[in-house]
């Protein structure tokens, strides 16, 4: 087994590029990948590409060339999360008899945290399953009834956390893990050089049925807020283009390491927070303890979000606002901008997902039952 340092330097993990390579060159299984919101504006740069521009395209095209047999997009399963996730809060208001706030779970690393040093918050934490781990798992459920051949799913992430993410118990099948590799953005780098490829000159492609639904919802999950401006539009009961603007100017845009809004839903006001780094995460659960009120807490471990997270290549804050910037504009571009708007979602809860939605998109985690 080969190992990488962690970009941090706090840890070494697992580098699975040889192994990745091996099942690529084996005709036998079938490798599908999945590849994150923030991972399209984080390589441009090495790639010769402009820093921050969405080269979702031609990362498609890429793995295509290396040999993957399809290629889908994670902000199809952040679609999934939002549904879930803003059902859950909506559920929450409607039972009133919870501990608040519910804290997002879509960040592995905050999750941990959280295990570690407030345990008895993990009630709180959201039941969701991250977009990576909710999408894994619908595309194994899709090969087994499909009766597809030996099939291995590799994500491409932000992050090493995500490794351990896809290691932890509670994602694992009697089929082994549903994201069996994960690769961080600097190894599928390192593994487009190796392929021999000329990324920027590489013609764009799409990604694969019968997944290649997403929103600009589900890709602004790459950015801090995003997530709960993806959860407030679902929310919004205004769906006019008017309303979507107001959103993304109420507080949840932005680097800031902490943001705070307001938003009227029915008869009360929503208090939200948005915060990015542990520490931002920590000073904000004090104030909490110390009896501040929020119904609903965004929490990403890496400052800004994952645009920035540890398996990027390293980027100073002008880089880090392009990324973002990237992210915005891959949005705005987007046809369908709200994640119920994805027709792929109505024919996945109609079908694949009928009676499974439990199994399939949520998790227990083991602390939260004993924290209820
Ligand atoms: Fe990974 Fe950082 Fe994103 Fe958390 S915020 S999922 S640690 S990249």
């Amino acid at each position: 087994q080969c190992a990488a340092v962690c970009p941090t330097g706090a840890i070494v993990v697992k580098n699975d590029t040889a192994r990745v390579w091996a099942l690529l060159d084996d005709p036998d299984v079938k490798v599908t990948a999945q590849i994150a919101p923030a991972v399209r504006v984080g390589l441009g740069k090495e790639m010769g590409m402009e820093p921050g521009e969405n080269a979702i395209g031609k990362l498609v095209a890429a793995l295509k060339h290396m040999g993957f047999d399809e290629v889908y997009d994670t902000s199809t399963g952040a679609d999934l999360t939002v549904l879930e996730e803003s059902n859950e809060l909506l559920r929450r208001l409607e039972e009133g008899e919870h501990d608040w706030p519910l804290f997002t779970s879509c960040c592995p690393a905050w999750v941990q945290f959280c295990e570690k040093n407030y345990p008895e918050l993990m009630g709180n934490v959201s039941t969701c399953k991250s977009p990576m781990e909710m999408f894994a798992a619908v595309i194994r459920e899709n090969n087994r009834t499909a009766g597809r051949r030996k099939a291995v799913h590799v994500a491409i992430m932000p992050c090493t956390a995500k490794k351990f993410e896809a290691a932890r118990s509670e994602f694992c099948s009697g089929e082994g893990q549903d994201v069996e590799y994960v690769l961080t953005t600097q190894e599928l780098i390192r593994m487009v050089k190796e392929s021999g490829v000329v990324f920027s000159e590489l013609v764009p492609e799409a990604v694969d049925m019968p997944f290649a639904y997403k929103t600009g919802a589900g890709v602004i999950f790459g950015v801090t807020g995003g997530v709960t401006e993806a959860v407030l539009r679902r929310l919004a009961s205004d769906k006019s283009a008017t309303a979507l603007k107001t959103l993304a100017f109420q507080g949840v845009r932005g680097l800031e390491g902490v943001k705070e809004t307001t938003v009227p839903y029915g008869e009360r006001n929503l208090r939200i927070a948005i915060v990015s780094g542990l520490g931002n995460a920590s000073a904000l659960i004090e104030r909490i303890r110390g009896g501040e009120h929020y119904d609903f807490v965004e929490v990403m471990a890496c400052p800004n979000g994952c645009i920035s997270g540890g398996g990027q290549p390293f980027a100073h804050a002008e880089e880090q606002a392009e990324r973002s910037e990237g992210l915005y504009k891959a949005d705005q571009v987007s046809r369908i901008k709200r994640s119920e708007e994805n027709p792929l979602m109505m024919e996945l809860y109609g079908g694949l997902l009928k009676g499974k939605v439990h199994e399939l998109l949520h998790v227990e985690y083991p602390l939260a039952k004993g924290a209820e």
